[in-house]
């Protein structure tokens, strides 16, 4: 029986080791740097794996990231060639992320933070509420993740757009891709969510030029990863109005260091990379079908493209 390498936290070993074990009782987990004998190893499953771990495994069929990004594989220069990189798509992982925009847009649209400020002030004033059917909001990245905010969002009456690498049609979506469709895009995003995966076509896509281009006075919702932002620019389109407020769940570094101007600007939401978290009860009955899979001899389901990044 093959054997799986898990590289991560300590207590989400204890916790993933314990779910697969629901899926395969005999199961031969092994928790790095502990990997025994490196040729029985198969399926390597792993968060941030160090530089030259992975090519350290003669027969190993299969690289399993634990998140959606695999951006934190791709970091390895090392990595064994021809080793199909699997992404984490789980469901439940989406919903958080679903949960986490619509609770970004829905309170820069019902103005929540200038309430927030009112109540602290005593002060009753109320402010125009606006139409949802007016505004639009604007996916850069439009995937498993995207697809899954932007479908339960709609029903509130925003308008969503969408952009891509490659065209797409999605009913209800005003859909563009590429360099191309980028300008007019951003044109109509007064709420920017971006779930791109990091990549080298898309580090630094969120920056003074780009930002010049969304309506003045949008919002961004950052839930890619902290290289989509030059982060220096962002503070300068809040501080000049071109953005009128920003929820950020990813930093250039994290943790987010304690003198960054970001942790307490007066238009910026601070999360600590909690948009979605990886769950190791949903997860491992996914992961569990692509070991099944890969043992059977199938390729793996939802393995990237090296060639381009995700
Ligand atoms: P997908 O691979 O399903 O979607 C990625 C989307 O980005 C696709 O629509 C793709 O276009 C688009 N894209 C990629 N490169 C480019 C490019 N150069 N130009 C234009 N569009 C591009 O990924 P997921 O939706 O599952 O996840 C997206 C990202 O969300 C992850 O990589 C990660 O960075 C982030 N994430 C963050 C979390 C958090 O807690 N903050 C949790 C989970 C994910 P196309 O459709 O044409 O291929």
């Amino acid at each position: 029986m093959p054997a799986i390498v898990f590289r991560s936290h300590a207590d989400s070993a204890e916790q993933w080791g314990a779910n697969l074990k629901t899926q395969f009782p005999d199961i031969d987990f092994r928790v790095w740097p502990d990997a025994g004998n490196k040729a029985d190893i198969d399926t390597a499953i792993v968060w941030k794996p160090e530089r030259g771990m992975l090519r350290q495994f003669p027969n190993l069929k299969m690289i399993v990231s634990l998140g959606a990004g695999v951006d934190h594989i791709f970091a390895d220069p090392e990595l064994p060639p021809g080793v199909p990189v699997v992404r984490l798509v789980d469901p439940w992982m989406a919903n958080s992320i679903s949960e986490y925009v619509a609770l970004n847009v829905l309170r820069f649209h019902r103005d929540d933070p200038d309430y927030v400020r009112q109540q602290a002030e005593r002060k009753w004033n109320a402010l125009p509420l606006r139409e949802t059917t007016q505004r639009t909001v604007g996916f850069l990245g439009m995937g498993f993740m995207a697809g899954d905010a932007a479908a339960k969002i709609k029903p509130f009456g925003f308008r969503i757009a969408g952009w891509s690498r490659t065209p797409k049609q999605i009913d209800g979506i005003d859909c563009h891709h590429g360099q191309d469709g980028l300008e007019r895009f951003l044109g109509r995003s007064e709420f920017l969510v971006c779930l791109l995966p990091a990549t080298p076509a898309t580090v630094g896509i969120i920056s003074a030029k780009t930002l010049a281009m969304l309506p003045r006075g949008a919002y961004l919702i950052n839930c890619g990863r902290g290289a989509h932002t030059v982060e220096a620019d962002v503070l300068a389109a809040l501080d000049s109005g071109q953005l009128a407020g920003a929820a950020l769940d990813v930093f250039r570094t994290e943790p987010l260091p304690a003198d960054s101007p970001l942790w307490n600007h007066p238009k910026v939401f601070v999360t600590p990379h909690i948009a979605a978290q990886t769950n190791a009860r949903t997860g491992a009955a996914v992961v569990a079908e692509n070991i099944r899979r890969v043992r059977r001899g199938e390729p793996p389901r939802d393995a990237v493209d090296p060639a381009v990044g995700y």
